[in-house]
């Protein structure tokens, strides 16, 4: 009898655990993946990864034909679907890798018995992380609040399993399954487009995955620990998009960069090693605060007093705040769907603390328009940079907009890729339009407030209402 092999985001076939087994089992594979917006009305793709989720199941799919398979499209509610595909072939039993969101936890879980329960095997399989979220543990038992010992425990914890080969082939069963048309999912966005850029800078799939490793393991992976923090530089990996999606395995990752090859740099490596760790860190931080996404890790921030401001966060979403490093992050949020981390943190906090917008709005905003988007280093993020998580940058600790931009983008070249009235600004006032004196605007030809906004708020000013409102809440217990 047939096995399921249930893709969910770890669209792969390089260390894919759970194909590995179907594949070897030497029964025919059923390769199945489920739009799985039946459950709650829970739709766990925001609209930007909509996108990248039609271009990588085609991808998918390409690969799966070129090793003698299929893959099944199917819509609607996970168990419902699961039962109709296994009567329909006579499975007697369903593989997946294992996710480790809440929601995803909570129907897998009730699957596995369900299906136990009518004599189908589910087997469940690790490698969507460096390592399970339960297997490292305080010395008490305990989980992990703080990273540094987080990521200590990691690197005694021995190395992530060696990855395995994709199969070379799969044995088919008699007959497939009907499949739903991709193209019927209405995944890409039709008008307007705003997705039309996403394909300059990004290959959805397997294969836009290793190339992006190899690029960067070939040739940036040594500079890292310094470029990664500027966002004019092509320093980073830019791998999360994929990563998210499971189109590379984090082990993968772990094992393509070696420590013993001096010519790659160490630091580099041991640096990109660890932001690879905070990505399992965030994923234990969501096994042990399932509501990450919505409740406060810091409890006291419960009765914080968050502004409601719409025309202010429409201002922030829109990249029109008047600070240029937060405007040119969310623009190029907007354009590619991604953002620099650097830039990340000056935007979130500027939406926090200078606005005094509640984190949640920004994870959500976050959520629907990031390709990487994450449900655990998303929420870990926001509640890191809010002060109020695990481990998190103390709330008094306020990014200066423009400082940080004179400082990670001295030239201003991000400010101008992305904010184009500020094409012709001087360095010296490219992150301080408004302080530039008339004349050095009219030579940039900028009118503040026609062109380009002047500032939402004044920095100094917020600065000083955050830390009153926090002060309210800081002997709160
Ligand atoms: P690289 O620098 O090349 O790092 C390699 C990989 O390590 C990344 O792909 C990612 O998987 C992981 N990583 C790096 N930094 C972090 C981090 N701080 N936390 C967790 N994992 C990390 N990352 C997401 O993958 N999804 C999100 O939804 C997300 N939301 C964020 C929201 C905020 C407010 C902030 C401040 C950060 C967020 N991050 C998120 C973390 C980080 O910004 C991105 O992982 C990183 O910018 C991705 O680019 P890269 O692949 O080039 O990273």
């Amino acid at each position: 009898a047939p096995v399921i092999m249930w893709f969910r985001r770890d669209l792969r076939l390089h260390d894919n655990h759970a194909l590995a087994a179907a594949a070897s089992s030497g029964r025919p594979v059923v390769p199945l993946f489920i739009l799985e917006d039946g459950n709650d009305g829970a739709m766990p793709y925001g609209a930007a990864q909509a996108w990248w989720l039609h271009r990588s199941l085609e991808g998918l799919a390409a690969r799966l034909e070129a090793i003698g398979s299929r893959l099944i499209l199917r819509r609607g509610s996970t168990a419902d679907i699961i039962f109709a595909i296994a009567a329909e072939t006579g499975a007697a039993a369903v593989f997946w890798n294992r996710r480790h969101d809440a929601c995803g936890i909570e129907i897998d879980s009730a699957l596995k018995a369900d299906l136990r329960a009518r004599d189908i095997d589910a087997q469940s399989f690790a490698g969507q992380l460096l390592h399970d979220p339960t297997r490292l543990k305080t010395k008490t038992g305990g989980s992990y609040k703080v990273f540094t010992p987080f990521w200590r425990a990691l690197q005694q914890g021995g190395e992530p399993d060696t990855p395995i080969d994709a199969p070379q082939s799969v044995l088919s069963p008699a007959r497939f399954p009907g499949s739903d048309r991709l193209d019927d999912w209405s995944l890409l966005p039709t008008r307007p487009d705003w997705a039309s850029r996403f394909g300059e800078v990004w290959t959805p799939g397997e294969d836009g995955a290793q190339a992006r490793l190899s690029d960067f393991v070939g040739d940036r992976i040594g500079d890292y620990g310094r470029a990664r923090d500027f966002p004019a530089i092509d320093g980073t990996s830019q791998l999360s998009p994929h990563l998210a999606f499971g189109e590379i395995s984090p082990a993968v990752l772990w094992h393509s960069t070696r420590l013993d090859d001096s010519s790659r740099g160490t630091e580099g490596v041991v640096t990109f090693r660890k932001e690879l760790a905070w990505r399992d860190f965030s994923y234990h931080l969501l096994y042990h605060h399932r509501k990450l996404d919505r409740e406060n890790i810091d409890r006291r921030f419960d009765v914080f007093e968050w502004r409601e401001d719409e025309e202010y966060f429409a201002a922030w979403t829109k990249g029109l705040t008047g600070y240029p490093i937060v405007d040119a992050g969310m623009r190029q949020l907007w354009k590619h769907g991604y953002m620099h981390n650097r830039v990340r943190m000056i935007a979130a906090s500027f939406l926090i603390k200078d606005l005094l917008i509640d984190w949640r709005r920004g994870e959500q905003w976050f959520r629907d328009t990031l390709l990487d988007a994450d449900p655990a280093s998303n929420a870990a993020s926001w509640q890191w940079v809010a002060g109020c998580g695990a481990d998190a940058a103390p709330f008094f600790r306020i990014f200066n907009p423009v400082l940080q931009g004179e400082k990670f983008d001295p030239d201003g070249a991000y400010v101008k890729t992305f904010v184009p009235e500020l094409a012709e600004m001087p360095a010296k006032y490219v992150h301080r339009p408004f302080e530039a004196p008339a004349p050095i605007l009219k030579q940039a030809g900028v009118a503040l407030g026609t062109d380009y906004p002047q500032p939402l708020v004044d920095h100094r000013a917020a600065r000083d209402r955050a830390m009153q409102a926090f002060a309210r809440i800081k002997g709160v217990h």
